[in-house]
């Protein structure tokens, strides 16, 4: 998979993707992370990417020209396949779709991904209108770039990439994978501090681990984040014990 970066900061880019799985990733060429300065893309003497807002008001905008022409240059240098029917430009933006496992997933199926970060008070609105396919938000508040939004993207998707984690079992389990939040995990010592690990785990029987994190899973995902209960994916029997276990909580 092929990422595409377009910032006025490309050294924030130099150590993220230098350590653990996103340098095997890289590696072996699972994926490849390219970054492209904005700044590159300006005519004149002094490079000039952002200008005062029409209409007044604080702040720089970033103008539209060199971030049209990074686009388009790194468009011209992808051959999309035929199963690669549109290719994703994304602006990472506090105004887009709020990231999620649900789009990391739906990005992990492209091969090439394009992520524009704003800076200052933003982009001119021409880029969102006529260039971008889709903007994401990282969270309702405001960073002062989208440099680390576009990392948080990446490192949510790369993850989720056959042969990037060890093991792609662990990734069922995740949290917000299923619409639940993990169960508890523990590992040695078996005892620490007279805090002890709790006797299922120990016991050997598979059946009754599942069970247990199973449940584990819901009670977790009940208390910290009902609202995602809604739309896990629980049987008629687990519906139910969510509903007990609602009316002995309230
Ligand atoms: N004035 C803008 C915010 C600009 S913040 C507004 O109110 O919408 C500067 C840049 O940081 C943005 O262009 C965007 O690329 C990035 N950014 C800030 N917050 C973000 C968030 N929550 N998610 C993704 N990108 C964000």
């Amino acid at each position: 998979m092929n990422f595409y970066i377009l910032t006025l900061f490309p050294q924030m880019f130099e150590s993220p993707f230098s350590s653990g799985i996103f340098k095997r990733a890289i590696e072996r060429q699972l994926v490849r992370v390219s970054i492209h300065n904005i700044r590159d893309y300006t005519h004149d003497k002094h490079h000039t990417v952002d200008d005062y807002p029409y209409g007044g008001g604080a702040g720089m905008v970033l103008k539209p020209e060199p971030i049209f022409e990074v686009v388009e240059s790194v468009k011209s240098g992808i051959s999309l396949n035929q199963e690669d029917d549109v290719l994703p430009v994304i602006l990472l933006t506090p105004q887009g779709h709020s990231f999620s496992q649900q789009i990391a997933h739906e990005l992990s199926r492209y091969r090439h991904v394009i992520l524009i970060c704003g800076h200052y008070e933003g982009v001119d609105e021409r880029v969102r209108e006529h260039l971008v396919t889709d903007e994401i938000s990282i969270g309702d508040y405001v960073l002062s770039g989208g440099e680390l939004a576009a990392m948080v993207v990446v490192d949510a998707v790369v993850r989720l990439l056959p042969g990037v984690l060890g093991s792609e079992a662990s990734l069922l389990d995740d949290s917000h994978t299923a619409g639940l939040l993990e169960y508890p995990q523990y590992t040695r010592p078996v005892e620490y501090r007279n805090w002890s690990v709790p006797e299922v785990l120990l016991s050997g029987n598979h059946a009754q681990i599942a069970k247990w994190r199973r449940e584990q899973a819901i009670l977790r995902t009940l208390k910290r984040r009902p609202d995602l209960l809604d739309k896990a994916n629980l049987c008629l029997e687990e519906r139910q014990i969510v509903e007990r276990l609602k009316d002995s909580l309230s």
